[in-house]
């Protein structure tokens, strides 16, 4: 693509999602008419959940029809109430999962290298009412995982990670979605593996599967018996079997989005006032994102830096701005106190996620850079 085919009315978007070609879809439609099931765990839900957990490398996934209302029926699985230890810097839905469950959040500060919460934080924002701990690999760069098992298990508390960034992610050689006693993936548009809208949960016990699978066919323990006030949380066939497609292509598209990203470190790398936030060393990534910060040295503050590259027909995102804490449902709580925030609302101000998706040209790369190198 040339520079001269976008424009700010016709923009590169952060991200775009990537489709196999149309024909190689039509199979799996024909099984789905064939066969008559559209959806209640069908043949392709069943394929997509067992292909899914080879591919994780984890024992059980529950397949949603998005990641929002798989977070929700995860902390209604394991009897969630009270307050949450969480972090600010992420999407919304995070802490509206809690909400819905009439949970408090607790939001604690974060590390300004990694996005995620700071384990050395939770242990002070744990009170006699804390039930849970709920961080987010933003990004997909993992949490400090071995401290916050720590902090977990000396109080007992369930860790339940917002691990909708973490597709393919691996962690010291094995998937960083296996963290946690439960994690919850999210398959919309935007994500690296799509499936529309969709989502689900990586369980590590049997038994808690089955109290997922309940609550999200509404609470049927059999045709007759509702034992649980469940949701309707189900993923359609036609959705599963376009996930089944994705999942034969997903490698490749990570691998594409990983020469982008590398593209950009190395435009960038010079460039005063600008610092990427790399990958931690012990993981693999998914590309899925790439955050820069916009620091004090550089020529114009972020918000003109988004306004530049918009101008350019170059839609960047500040992921996540403004902060969770920020918004009316939450900000008045004694836990979003900008003064217990420091790190998260530099960050805020601070961040900037450049395009990024499997077909990116490295020519709007090489622009985008350029514009970013002088503005
Ligand atoms: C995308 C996203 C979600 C929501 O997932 P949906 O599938 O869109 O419901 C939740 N948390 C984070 C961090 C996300 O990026």
């Amino acid at each position: 693509m040339n520079p001269e085919d976008y424009t700010a009315d016709r923009p590169i978007t952060v991200t775009q999602p990537s489709l196999p070609p149309l024909a190689e879809f039509l199979p799996y439609l024909e099984q789905i008419w064939a066969s008559r099931i559209l959806t209640n765990g069908g043949p392709m839900h069943q394929r997509l959940e067992s292909a899914l957990a080879e591919y994780l490398g984890v024992s059980h996934v529950a397949l949603f029809c998005n990641g929002t209302i798989a977070l929700v029926t995860a902390l209604k699985a394991l009897g969630i109430q009270g307050e949450v230890v969480t972090t600010p810097f992420t999407f919304v839905a995070t802490a509206h999962a809690l909400q819905w469950n009439g949970v408090r959040p607790v939001f604690v500060d974060i590390d300004p290298r990694t996005c995620n919460m700071r384990a050395d934080l939770i242990e002070g924002a744990i009170t006699g009412e804390t039930r849970a701990i709920l961080p987010v690999h933003c990004y997909g760069y993992p949490c400090d995982v071995d401290g916050i098992d720590a902090i977990a298990s000396r109080h007992g508390l369930p860790v339940i990670y917002d691990a909708a960034h973490t597709f393919g992610v691996t962690h010291r050689g094995v998937s960083l979605s296996a963290a946690g006693d439960i994690a919850m993936l999210s398959f919309h548009a935007t994500k690296v593996f799509s499936t529309f809208e969709g989502g689900a949960l990586v369980i590590h016990d049997a038994g808690l599967k089955s109290r997922v699978e309940r609550l999200r066919n509404f609470g049927f323990a059999d045709e007759t018996v509702v034992d649980a006030v469940g949701i309707n949380g189900k993923m359609s066939e036609i959705q599963a079997a376009f996930g089944l497609l994705q999942l034969s292509k997903v490698r490749e598209n990570i691998e594409r989005n990983l020469r982008i990203a590398a593209q950009y470190s190395q435009g960038l790398a010079g460039v005063r006032g600008v610092s990427h936030l790399p990958q931690p060393a012990e993981s693999v990534g998914n590309g899925s994102y790439y955050p820069i910060r916009v620091g004090p040295d550089y020529p114009m503050r972020r918000d003109q830096l988004y306004e530049r590259l918009r101008q350019a027909g170059i839609r960047t995102r500040r992921y996540f701005y403004p902060l969770v804490s920020e918004m009316p449902m939450y900000r008045s709580l004694p836990s979003a106190d900008p003064a217990r925030l420091p790190n998260a609302h530099r960050v805020a101000e601070e961040i900037l996620c450049l395009p990024i998706y499997p077909a990116l040209s490295t020519d709007v790369v090489t622009r985008i850079v350029e514009i970013i190198q002088s503005p």
